[in-house]
């Protein structure tokens, strides 16, 4: 969500970014800022109306504003702000469980979560003890990850993958921060022999950014180890959820032999925010998203994901917050639902159809621009990005995507030589 408490709409708010024209700001937000409390609300009061009794709520982190200094986004800070939005989901879905996950941006100095105990856990704990249970609070206190049972069979794990961040600085280089690692292994294997299906969330995800040529989060060391694990474990893992990129997107993880075993999926942010990274490839910002996940009981995996969305531009215009359905996920990408095998499909008739792909564009900005174009080079890394969460598979996969577009645009060039040399011929018997 990224809360900026100083947003004002007629002054520039701590979190816009620097470039930011003009001085007056909508009522709902601004894409060059994070969001004010009207936007959060309104929000959360719309995941109410479109659904209310919903199973459980998944809340995937990242609750400051960006750009802040530490000494102003202090721990203190940090902690009201994450005390305050819980205080909304629970005042509106008094009676469901939120199952919460700790963000990079949860902290101060930001990204640097501790692998052991901290006294701003304990703060958070006592926020969100509501919706853990004591065993849940326990593991949480420790590093900030958790499990419990969302009915008899099916087990939600919450982890704390900002340990994995390379940004993080209190964590390179260590076999295994927070013991999260051994604790995941160790679960999944009991939950196995008890034959569990496990839905796991995080913020900071594995893989690449799918709007960048070369950025990827986890320290490589860890990411391999977290894949090996999704891998070993595919059998149990229905679904995997995860955030921080803003933006809506999906990944697939494979078997050895190549077999789809595991859907990963992004959700876009509440914040419009526009990223300041640079090389970012297409659109920076996007219109806030909700999403409701309809899932099977029994496996926990995802049959179908019903995206929502504010028109931010709109709302502003209008001084009135109207959330629309942007997509049923099945009925838009033409898929029957969105296992592993699905998305698996999904990703391979996108790197073809370019209508299907312009789909998939739109969608991952949240329709923050549905004029804009797209050239091909982004379509191979959002491609090799979906399908490829390992970094050197991932870098194989552009290299030998680029080589076939390389030879692609080859052939075009000779379909124009011999053009060329008819006209120029045609012209010689003129004269
Ligand atoms: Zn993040």
């Amino acid at each position: 969500m990224h809360w900026d408490p100083t947003y004002h709409t007629n002054s520039k708010a701590l979190s816009c970014n620097p470039n930011t024209p003009g001085t007056q700001f909508g009522m709902y937000g601004d894409y060059h800022c994070d969001p004010p409390l009207l936007l959060l609300d309104s929000a959360v009061k719309a995941m109410y109306n479109i659904k209310s009794d919903v199973d459980f709520l998944i809340w995937t982190g990242d609750d400051t504003p960006h750009i802040w200094n530490d000494t102003i986004l202090n721990k203190d800070v940090v902690s009201a702000i994450i005390g305050n939005q819980s205080t909304i989901l629970r005042q509106m879905f008094e009676n469901k469980t939120v199952y919460p996950a700790l963000g990079n941006h949860d902290w101060s100095p930001k990204n640097q979560v501790p692998p052991r105990s901290d006294q701003l856990y304990d703060t958070i704990a006592e926020f969100w003890k509501y919706w853990l249970d004591d065993e849940a609070l326990v593991t949480f206190k420790q590093a900030a990850y958790y499990t419990m049972m969302i009915s008899n069979k099916l087990r939600m794990v919450v982890l704390n993958t900002n340990l994995y961040y390379d940004s993080n600085k209190l964590t390179e280089a260590m076999p295994d921060p927070g013991n999260q690692l051994q604790w995941f292994d160790d679960l999944l294997n009991t939950a196995t022999l008890h034959n569990e299906k496990v839905i796991v969330v995080a913020h900071v995800p594995p893989g690449v950014f799918e709007k960048h040529r070369n950025k990827h989060w986890f320290y490589p060391y860890y990411n391999d180890l977290f894949l090996f694990l999704l891998k070993k474990h595919s059998a149990i893992i229905g679904s995997v959820h995860m955030a921080h990129h803003h933006t809506d997107s999906f990944r697939v993880h494979y078997e050895d032999d190549g077999t789809p075993v595991t859907s990963l999926f992004l959700a876009p942010s509440v914040t419009p925010w526009e990223t300041t990274l640079p090389d970012v490839m297409g659109g920076l910002g996007n219109n806030p998203g909700i999403r409701l996940i309809q899932y099977d009981r029994d496996s926990g995996r995802v049959l179908d994901i019903h995206q929502y969305y504010l028109n931010l531009t709109k709302a502003n215009l209008d001084s009135t917050d109207q959330w629309l359905l942007e997509y049923n996920a099945t009925s838009y990408f033409g898929v029957p639902d969105m296992s592993p095998s699905s998305l698996h499909d999904l990703a391979e008739k996108m790197k073809d159809d370019d209508q299907l792909f312009s789909k998939y564009y739109k969608a991952n900005g949240v329709l923050y621009d549905p004029d804009e174009r797209w050239v091909e080079e982004m379509r191979i890394v959002h491609y090799c990005a979906a399908v490829n969460m390992a970094y050197d598979r991932y870098d194989e996969c552009i290299r030998s995507m680029e080589a076939v577009s390389g030879a692609v645009q080859d052939i075009s060039r000779l379909k124009v030589f011999p053009i060329l040399v008819t006209y120029w011929l045609v012209s010689l018997l003129m004269d």
